[in-house]
């Protein structure tokens, strides 16, 4: 009971939140509902409960999708360091295809969580 967001549960409680039995898909946390919105107080993400598994699927799409783009962008940022430092042609070839696929992937990743 020491991690900082059971701090941040409690103090939602005493301020008349409410805990639920679901769980966050992510941390498997219980739960938040605060001024209608339900929230995972782990991760902090708003989330939208649902019945069936294929709501379920659609509802942790745009989750997935922010991580995807999280790490998209630290592979980027991974390979545009590792270019700096490149002398070989045949090196900073094979490094720029993986950026050019990166980033095509980044914009088809942002595309799709905007709809
Ligand atoms: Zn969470």
């Amino acid at each position: 009971m020491s991690e900082e967001y059971v701090k941040k549960a409690a103090e939602l409680l005493k301020m008349g939140a409410t805990l639920l039995s679901d769980t966050c898909p992510m941390c498997n946390v219980p739960l938040i509902r605060f001024r209608g919105d339900v929230f995972c107080p782990k991760c902090g993400r708003k989330i939208i409960l649902v019945r069936g598994e294929s709501e379920a699927a659609a509802a942790r799409t745009p989750i997935a999708l922010a991580d995807v783009e999280e790490n998209l962008i630290a592979k980027i940022l991974d390979v545009n360091v590792r270019l700096a430092s490149m002398d070989d042609l045949d090196d900073i070839k094979k490094a720029g295809e993986v950026m050019n696929i990166l980033l095509k992937t980044l914009s088809l990743v942002r595309k799709l969580r905007t709809g």
